[in-house]
């Protein structure tokens, strides 16, 4: 096999070429297009690849969240065999994840490619017939390959996000099996640096209810002025969210306008029997 120069050489031959003789055709044009797809495509780890790494990545969130049991953190007062009864939709979440991350990871190629080519285009069609010898060489090629550059960070971002939002479909799995009654919102807002969302620092200590939960069926609780889970977006359901739900599983953990006067007579029962 021929050896297949880096993209970094067939850019820099097509602005040599581009700035030589200027937009004298389309098929000139055409042809590097052609060379810098093919080069950018060669820098990319093949799918196989990118897959098994995405793999270990959310793998390593779920052995840390589940099986290490680090998940219980947001659950004070889980059944302890919820966990295991809810294991095999675990295990389904996790692949869910590992998919989504992959077709995200091959948008952002394939715009970033598009991208790239759009912006070579955009500026041979500038460049006069006949060539200039007022381009900036280095610049042009900092300025087309940019968004093949921001890839790596990208892909990381990808990765941090899922491993985000597994972490909260896992939680939220045990919380529907385990028979949580509502949930308490925390948001990052007072991490320095962090880039939080205006409403979500607004539900940050806000209690939501979880709809039709057992003590809401019996009458023990009512909903608090945060209302409803399902009627606001779910933690690291929007980009980059990073808030958590801890999630309340008895009624004496709830906020006492939460609990009705049946609920309060139900919590005093409690108390005398034991
Ligand atoms: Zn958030």
């Amino acid at each position: 096999m021929p050896k297949q120069n880096s993209f970094y050489d067939v850019l820099s031959a097509a602005i040599r070429d581009v700035a030589d003789h200027g937009y004298d055709s389309a098929a000139r044009i055409a042809y590097w297009q052609e060379e810098i797809r093919k080069a950018a495509e060669r820098t990319m780890s093949p799918p196989h690849v990118m897959e098994r790494m995405l793999r270990e990545a959310l793998a390593a969130v779920y052995r840390r969240m589940v099986e290490k049991g680090q998940i219980v953190n947001l659950h004070p007062g889980v059944a302890r065999f919820t966990l295991e009864r809810v294991k095999p939709q675990l295990r389904a979440e996790l692949d869910r994840r590992i998919l989504a991350s992959a077709d995200l990871i091959k948008l952002n190629r394939k715009q970033a490619i598009e991208k790239t080519l759009q912006r070579f285009a955009g500026w041979s069609t500038s460049i006069p017939k006949g060539g200039s010898d007022a381009v900036d060489k280095r610049e042009t090629k900092d300025e087309i390959r940019k968004s093949l550059a921001s890839l790596p960070f990208q892909d990381r971002r990808v990765l941090i996000d899922q491993g985000h939002k597994l972490t909260a479909a896992i939680s939220q799995t045990i919380a529907e099996g385990g028979g949580a009654i509502a949930g308490i919102w925390h948001s990052n807002w007072k991490q320095p640096g962090y880039d939080y969302r205006e409403d979500h620092k607004e539900r940050d200590g806000q209690v939501y209810t979880l709809r039709g939960n057992w003590a809401q069926d019996r009458g023990l609780m009512k909903v608090g002025d945060a209302g409803y889970y399902d009627e606001i977006t779910a933690v690291g359901q929007e980009p980059f969210c990073r808030c958590r739900m801890t999630w309340l599983y008895h009624l004496r953990q709830l906020p006492d306008d939460m609990i009705t006067a049946k609920g309060r007579g139900e919590l005093a029962d409690i108390r005398v029997a034991s």
